[in-house]
């Protein structure tokens, strides 16, 4: 940390200097801030992916969100499933290898549970916000094939102008599933889904709102606290259990942060433990990943860019993140998965897709090294 005061010191005399020529390539001015976050970010340590999905069907910006199901009994066939935002979901092995798509709509979040009670049934469930429907797009994973099956996008009309971010959220010791939006004009969300009946129903059982646009939303289902990303403000958390009359509270702040710029997009959490672990967010403004702890009061340990390695680009303008402890096949460390704004292939600029980082590569950057815990299951 001492390292890092000193350089930001020497960059932060810098920025006065640079500022009169500040300029982009293509004749743009860039605010002061912008120069302090992209100066920074050239200082951050780098890493590389090591695998990379296959690319969406669709061209711009399409590619969105990924999260990662994990197989009860084989780990090999486990699964990666993402957002392309203009069509649907889409699924792919460890490999990155893309397995099926669902083309239900203008999805932009997702996430997944396990363990949800449906009917005399446990099953594991994946939902996503869907704009073509302003709601919820839910889904079962059948692990024997593992697919997806649709429950239904029409279920829960969101109250909301426009949904968004989205999150799971599971407490321990509870029997309950919570799903919480937010929506591009700061509304918050919550759902309580219950399938006890044997189909899926839902009630809004809490709304808040947020004073400018949110998306990057993580529920930690041990501490049971909702983080919401304020994409040009910071990071706030509030309690899951919707009763609670508790504000939100700031745990991160960009305007406190010279190297970390707007937007923050997506946000995951590392569990090392019940208690410990860390606070991953995608700074957008300057291609780079803050590092939060997991623990109060959530202390700044640092970022990463994902620079271009051997075979697999670089990664930029990420919006969706995930972040799976456990050991995988292949990723005996459990990996960081990012979504690529640019994806080049051989020198091209060709469709978005999702790139993956073991999560040792980024454990060993940091000093101290963060935690590594591949055991240790949810
Ligand atoms: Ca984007
Ligand atoms: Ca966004
Ligand atoms: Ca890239
Ligand atoms: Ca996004």
């Amino acid at each position: 940390m001492n390292t890092r005061i000193g350089i930001l010191g020497v960059l932060a005399l810098g920025t006065s200097l640079s500022l009169t020529i500040g300029l982009t390539g293509c004749g743009e001015t860039k605010s002061p801030e912008q120069i302090t976050a992209d100066s920074l970010a050239l200082d951050f340590p780098q890493v590389h992916a090591m695998a990379q999905t296959t690319m969406v069907a669709s061209s711009d910006d399409a590619a969105d969100d990924p999260c990662v199901w994990i197989h009860p009994d084989d780990k090999s066939k486990s699964l990666i499933i993402g957002t392309n935002k203009r069509s649907g979901i889409d699924i792919y092995n460890l490999q990155g290898e893309m397995q099926a798509s669902y083309p239900v709509g203008r999805v932009n979040n997702v996430d997944v549970r396990y363990g949800f009670q449906l009917g005399d049934k446990r099953v594991d469930i994946v939902v996503a916000t869907n704009r073509s429907h302003n709601g919820l797009s839910v889904f079962v994973v059948n692990s024997n094939e593992q697919t997806l099956t649709s429950l239904g996008d029409d279920l829960f009309p969101s109250a909301v102008g426009e949904v968004y971010g989205f999150a799971l959220g599971q407490p321990k010791m509870q029997d309950k599933l919570y799903a919480v939006l937010v929506s591009k004009t700061g509304q918050l969300e919550q759902w309580e889904l219950n399938g006890k009946s044997g189909s899926i129903a839902g009630k809004i059982v809490r709304a808040h709102q947020f004073s400018s646009i949110c998306e990057g939303i993580v529920v930690d289902d041990f501490t049971g606290v909702i983080y919401v990303g304020q994409e040009e403000e910071g990071i706030w958390k509030l309690p899951l259990d919707p009763k609670s009359n508790k504000p939100p509270e700031q745990v991160f702040a960009l305007s406190n942060s010279p190297g970390l710029i707007s937007d923050i997009e997506g946000i995951s959490i590392y569990y090392a433990s019940e208690t410990e672990g860390y606070i991953i967010a995608s700074i957008q403004g300057n291609n780079s990943y803050a590092v939060l702890e997991r623990e109060e009061p959530h202390t700044y340990l640092g970022s990463f860019t994902i620079q271009k390695g051997l075979a697999i680009d670089g990664v930029q303008e990420t919006d969706g993140v995930d972040v799976v402890n456990r050991a995988l096949p292949g990723y005996p460390y459990g990996f960081l998965i990012v979504q690529d704004g640019h994806n080049h292939m051989g020198g091209k600029l060709v469709n978005q897709n999702f790139k993956i980082v073991d999560w040792k590569s980024i454990a060993f950057t940091f000093s101290p090294a963060l935690k590594v815990a591949s055991e240790f299951e949810q």
